[in-house]
C-alpha cells in the first residue's frame, strides 16, 4: 500500500518513501509512506485557506451529508480498516476494529452537530435594539495527532472542525500514516470541496512551525508529548493563536478496601495494560487501602501475569506489542530507572519472544516504596504501572491527587460516600467510579486539568468551544 499526502483535493507525488514497519511482525511492511516537504505543507495551508470561505458559508445539509457519508463508510469498513490500523499501531485487532467503530460514530455525532448549531436571540438592555450571539468557523486549523489512536483522535478533531465550517490540514504521527491516509481517502470521495481537508504526511518538526508561523492558520489543535505541547503553547501565545493541547496522563485508580475485588483488578488489569498502556487516560498509578492490599496484590499480580501478550492480529492476544523499538527502548528506560529509584518489580518487565520478530513486552507492576518516586511521577506509555499502599481513603485521595497530571482519575468502592466525595474531589478533568480510566464516550467532553490539558474541551457538544469563534451582533430596528 502507498500512502501519500492529500492537498487540495490531489494525492501529493514525490516526497521520501519510508516503510511503515509492523510491530507485531517486522517482516510484514505495512505500506510505503511518502514524506511531504515544507513546500508541500505550505501548499496545504494555502489550499485550506483558499478552500475555507467557501466551506464556511455552506449551509448544514452539506456538512450533514458529507460528515454522515464519511461516518457511514467507516463504520462499515471497521474491520478491513481495523486490521490496517492493528498491523501499523500494534493494538490488538477487537480494539482496532472498536476504535474505526468509535471513529465512524464520532463523524456520525458530528453530521448531527452541524445540524443542531444554533446561536441565541436576546432583548438588549437599551429598548428597540436586539443581540444575536452566534458561532461561526475559525477559517483554517492545523490538527497535529499521535500514534496511539490512529484514526479516533484524526476523527475528534476533524469532524468537528468540518462541522463547524472550518478548513482543515492535519498532520498525523508519523508512525501511522496508514490509517490516516484511509481517513484521507475517505472524506476524498465523500463530496468534501476540494482543499477543504487535506492530510499532510510530513515530520512534526517541518510542520509545527508552518502551522504556528502561517497567520492564515487561525487554531492548532495538538495531541501528543508535553514538551512538543508547550512549545506550541509558547509558540502561539506569541502569536495569539488559539490552541488546545491534550498532553500527558499519570491517572490514578484508587481502590478502597470496601471494592468488589475482581471488579477493581479487572478495572485496574484493563485500565493499565489493556492497549499495550498506550493511552494518555491509562491507570498507570494504582493506589490501594491497607485492608485490603494484600488481597488485591496478589490478584492483580496473578491476573498480570496471566495476560497473553503477541501478535495483534492473533486471536487470543490480549496485549499487543509496543509501538515500535524506540518506544520500547523507553519504557525499558523506565523501568530501570524505577528499579534504580528504589521501586521494586513485582512482576513483568521482560520483553517476549513469539513467532513473529515484534517488540513484545510483558506488561510490568511496580511497587512504590515511598511518595514522590520517579516510577510514580514520569509517564511511561506503555504496559506499567505502579501499585501503592494508603492507609485509607483520604491519604489515597491525597496521593491519587498528587501529581502534575490530570486528566483521568478513578475510584473502585461500594462506599456511596467516598465514591460522591472522589467524584468532587478527584483533580482531573474525567473520574471514573468502578470503571477503568480509560475508555470515554464520544458525545461528552474529554480532556483534562494540571499538566494534562490546555484549552477547551474536545469531543461532544464541548467542541464547538474550541472550533468556532463567538460573534455577538446588535441590531437597532
Ligand atoms: P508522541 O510521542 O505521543 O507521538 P509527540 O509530541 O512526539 O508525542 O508527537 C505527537 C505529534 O506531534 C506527532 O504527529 C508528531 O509528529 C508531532 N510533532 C513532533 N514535533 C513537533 C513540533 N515541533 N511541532 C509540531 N508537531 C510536532
Amino acid at each position: 500500500m502507498q500512502f501519500r499526502s492529500l492537498i487540495g483535493g490531489r494525492w501529493w507525488e514525490g516526497g521520501r518513501a519510508t516503510v511503515n514497519e509492523n510491530p507485531s511482525d517486522l517482516d510484514d511492511p505495512v505500506g510505503t509512506a511518502y514524506e511531504a516537504d515544507a513546500e508541500a505543507v505550505h501548499a496545504a495551508v494555502n489550499a485550506a485557506a483558499a478552500a475555507a470561505p467557501a466551506w464556511g458559508l455552506s449551509g448544514p445539509q452539506q456538512r450533514f451529508d458529507v460528515l454522515d457519508r464519511a461516518g457511514s463508510e467507516i463504520l462499515a469498513r471497521r474491520e478491513e480498516l481495523g486490521r490496517l490500523l492493528a498491523r501499523e499501531e500494534g493494538k490488538t485487532l477487537p480494539e482496532a476494529i472498536g476504535e474505526v467503530g468509535r471513529a465512524g460514530q464520532i463523524f456520525k455525532f458530528f453530521a448531527g452537530e452541524a445540524l443542531r448549531q444554533g446561536g441565541q436571540v436576546l432583548d438588549s438592555v437599551r429598548p428597540g435594539v436586539g443581540v444575536e450571539v452566534r458561532r461561526e468557523p475559525l477559517g483554517v486549523v492545523g490538527l497535529i495527532t499521535p500514534w496511539n489512536f490512529p484514526i479516533a483522535i484524526p476523527a475528534w478533531k476533524v469532524a468537528p472542525a468540518l462541522a463547524y465550517g472550518s478548513a482543515v490540514v492535519l498532520k498525523p504521527a508519523e508512525r501511522v500514516p496508514g490509517s490516516a491516509w484511509a481517513l484521507a481517502d475517505i472524506l476524498h470521495r465523500s463530496g468534501l470541496p476540494e482543499g477543504v481537508f487535506n492530510l499532510v504526511l510530513a515530520r512534526g518538526s517541518v510542520v509545527g512551525p508552518i502551522l504556528v508561523e502561517r497567520p492564515e492558520v487561525a487554531a492548532i489543535s495538538f495531541t501528543g508529548s508535553e514538551g512538543v505541547g508547550r512549545r506550541l503553547a509558547a509558540d502561539c501565545g506569541l502569536r495569539l493563536k488559539k490552541l488546545q493541547l491534550e498532553m500527558g496522563g499519570k491517572n490514578p485508580l484508587l481502590v478502597l478496601d470496601d471494592a468488589d475485588l475482581d471488579q477493581a483488578v479487572n478495572c485496574a488489569i484493563q485500565g493499565a495494560f489493556y492497549s499495550t498502556g498506550q493511552r494518555c487516560t491509562a491507570s498507570s498509578r494504582l493506589i490501594v487501602t491497607a485492608g485490603l492490599a494484600e488481597r488485591f496484590a496478589a490478584a492483580l499480580r496473578a491476573a498480570t501475569e496471566k495476560l497473553v501478550v503477541g501478535h495483534a492480529l492473533e486471536a487470543g492476544t490480549q496485549i499487543g506489542p509496543v509501538v515500535d523499538g524506540v518506544q520500547l527502548e523507553s519504557v525499558e528506560r523506565e523501568l530501570e530507572l524505577a528499579r534504580q529509584d528504589g521501586a521494586r518489580l513485582i512482576c513483568g518487565g521482560q520483553r517476549v519472544v513469539r513467532a513473529t520478530q515484534g517488540h513484545f513486552l510483558q506488561p510490568a507492576l511496580l511497587e512504590v516504596t515511598r511518595p514522590g518516586m520517579r516510577a510514580d511521577r514520569v509517564e511511561v506509555f506503555g504496559p506499567v504501572a505502579t501499585l501503592a499502599v494508603v492507609k485509607d481513603y483520604e491519604a489515597g485521595l491525597a496521593l491519587a491527587n498528587d501529581t502534575e497530571f490530570g486528566l483521568a482519575a478513578g475510584i473502585c468502592t461500594t462506599s456511596l460516600k467516598h465514591a460522591q466525595h472522589f467524584k468532587r474531589h478527584a483533580q482531573a478533568g474525567m473520574v471514573m467510579v468502578n470503571l477503568p480510566t480509560a475508555g470515554v464516550d464520544y458525545h461528552v467532553p474529554f480532556g483534562g486539568r494540571k499538566g494534562s490539558s490546555f484549552g477547551p474541551r474536545e469531543q461532544g457538544a464541548a467542541a464547538a468551544e474550541f472550533y468556532t469563534t463567538v460573534k455577538t451582533a446588535y441590531q437597532c430596528a
